[in-house]
């Protein structure tokens, strides 16, 4: 079983779409800053996941 999966975020700065590669073998909730594939700017995403699938996502502005 593949345990990343891709999934689509806006981000909070620019509100452009783009994809990040989440690990779905975590259960609970995880923190992880990305930056914007379009504007270079940080993102703090939180990720819930359980059963292997992501279950909700939040962006704000890191
Ligand atoms: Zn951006």
């Amino acid at each position: 079983m593949d345990w990343l999966e891709e999934v689509m975020i806006q981000c909070p700065q620019c509100g452009e779409e783009f994809s990040i590669q989440v690990e779905t073998a975590v259960v609970g909730c995880v923190e992880t800053i990305e930056d914007c594939a379009i504007c270079c700017r940080p993102a703090l995403i939180r990720i819930v996941t359980s059963g292997g699938e992501v279950r909700g996502i939040e962006v704000e502005a890191a």
